[in-house]
């Protein structure tokens, strides 16, 4: 008898997108007439850039002469492809990496989910709440989270909650634990730290010998001078810092799948008799035995991101999301509603009127303006009384969605 990883059975439902879709299903039903307009879905809607298609064309190509073909690749992915990032997104910040200290990857959320394998189940973990569920969620398959109690926690999780009393920037905990998740700009408060702000965790990580976990997933979405693009611009964090990016909301590729994690050298675990162990050569093993690479094809279209012409076509898509989000922003804020992020995020932080909870202002918007948003308490306990717009759709929607939001709130 095989018997099951019962840490599973511990996993609430994912009631939160099932539960739009069954609200939003039945308003449409009742109102067959009324056009609804999907501000919710945290995915792109914009077309891959041609530099993209056109690399990824040639590299079908290639896969059709004996000459050109390539079968497996490295796990670690492929030299042109990590030089290209070193090349572009470290190296004009200052941070030297080798290649050996990036792994591609077919995606963030792979990554971010199974990066927890290297810990022990024991270990102690801070998320910052509201945050990308998947943090939590991994850490509850394998045991680590530890049990639900009441108010919706994990007994085992220290919640840093990033409110608008703190201006969402969670305070630093009193007390030290042994992995810590960061996700700035967030998701999904739109929100991010000044280099400052994000200095004083990557401190307290070296303080408290703390291993960060960074996913930088919108770090193309920043405007501001001020933010830090990569963790690695804070001093000491290369010894603490693993940093997760993603080709996904930066290049289009939600449905391609490619991106990577940098692991550098000097990152370390201990083992229980306190010898430091380094996590890049476990995290090597690791993809080398469970994982066979992203494909060649994906990684040439990758790779095109960084020509000047997949750079210039990647800032154009950005630019025409980040209107969206600038148009949403000050619509709301001129009728009078307090919202947050947008500025270098492609998420709107839209607060309830009157104190109402997330889901009561879901269906408001539903039902009074036919706009689907995203409940914020879906994102952690901090989220109540928040809902989440993205500023991923077309540039008419959000303009239709605003002008009906101003009849109805
Ligand atoms: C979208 C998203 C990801 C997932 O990216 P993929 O590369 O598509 O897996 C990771 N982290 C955050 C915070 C996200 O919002």
């Amino acid at each position: 008898m095989a018997l099951v990883n019962e840490h599973f059975l511990k996993l609430p439902g994912n009631y939160l997108f099932s539960d739009i879709a069954k609200r939003v299903n039945s308003f449409k039903v009742t109102h067959p007439r009324q056009q609804v307009i999907s501000l919710g879905i945290g995915d792109v809607t914009q077309p891959l850039p041609p530099a993209c298609i056109e690399a990824m064309h040639r590299a079908v190509d290639d896969m059709a002469d004996a000459r050109t073909f390539r079968g497996y690749g490295p796990e670690q992915g492929y030299d042109f492809l990590i030089e290209a990032i070193l090349k572009h997104d470290f190296q004009p910040r200052g941070i030297s990496l080798s290649p050996s200290e990036v792994f591609i990857s077919d995606g963030a959320k792979s990554d971010t989910g199974n990066i927890g394998e290297l810990l022990r189940w024991d270990n102690s973990m801070g998320i910052t709440d509201p945050v990308y569920p998947v943090y939590v969620d991994s850490n509850i398959m394998c045991g680590r989270s530890g049990t639900l109690d009441d108010s919706g926690k994990w007994s085992n999780v220290t919640y840093l909650p990033a409110t608008e009393a703190n201006g969402f920037v969670p305070d630093i905990p009193d007390h030290r634990v042994d992995l810590l998740y960061l996700c700035y700009p967030n998701n999904p408060t739109g929100t991010t730290l000044t280099h400052e702000q994000l200095k004083r965790w990557v401190d307290y990580a070296l303080a408290n010998d703390t291993l960060i976990v960074f996913d930088a997933a919108y770090e193309a979405y920043i405007t501001e001078p001020d933010v830090p693009h990569s963790i690695y611009e804070i001093r000491g964090a290369k010894k603490v810092a693993i940093e997760i990016r993603s080709f996904s909301k930066t290049a289009g590729f939600t449905g391609v799948r490619c991106g990577y994690t940098v692991i550098p050298k000097e990152v370390t675990a201990a083992d229980i008799e306190g010898r430091r162990i380094p996590l890049n050569p476990l995290w090597n093993r690791r993809q080398c035995t469970k994982f066979n690479g992203t494909s060649y094809i994906t990684q040439r279209g990758a790779e095109a991101v960084y020509s000047p012409e997949g750079q210039a076509q990647v800032r154009a898509t950005i630019d025409y999301y980040m209107a969206n989000a600038r148009l949403l922003r000050e619509g709301l804020s001129a009728m009078d509603l307090t919202v947050y992020g947008g500025v270098n995020a492609p998420y709107i932080w839209l607060k309830a009127p009157g104190g109402a909870t997330s889901w009561r202002l879901f269906d408001r918007l539903l039902y009074e303006a036919g706009v689907v948003t995203t409940p914020g308490v879906g994102f952690g306990p901090s989220g109540e009384g928040y809902v989440r717009l993205t500023a991923f759709g077309r540039r008419e929607d959000c303009e239709e969605a605003l002008h009906r939001i101003r009849t109805c709130l």
